[in-house]
């Protein structure tokens, strides 16, 4: 797929974001919050993320290590995205797909993940 610019945000609108991306790497990982959540994530580089509203609405989610800070809308419940650290260290935002404005999960590749084991 191409890379281009999507817009979205949480279910009741309050949090709303920008971000480019070819989302040729989308998670479907069987970790506990992924598997209870039913979150896809693909991941960007901090600078091909932008929110454009509803900073204030989020609350950050932290369980096991603290390593990836999920951020919820405080409303509406829905987990748009997270912060984390890669590997070598430089920071990356995990963005949960189904908050892309019009994305239809079943037309995108998802990535076996086995979060279970990490
Ligand atoms: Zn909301």
């Amino acid at each position: 797929m191409t890379e281009r610019t999507y817009t979205g945000g949480c279910h009741c609108g309050q949090v709303r974001f920008e971000c480019t991306t070819d989302l040729a790497m989308v998670t479907a990982c069987n970790c506990s919050i992924c598997t209870k959540k039913g979150l896809h994530f693909t991941f960007l580089p901090p600078a091909a993320f932008q929110l454009r509203a509803g900073e204030e609405n989020l609350h950050e989610y932290l369980f096991n290590r603290h390593a990836i800070r999920h951020q919820l809308c405080v409303d509406c419940g829905v987990e748009v995205f997270a912060r984390g650290r890669k590997p070598d260290g430089s920071e990356v935002v995990a963005l949960n797909v189904s908050c892309i404005d019009g994305i239809e999960l079943a037309k995108l590749t998802m990535t076996p993940i086995d979060g279970r084991a990490l």
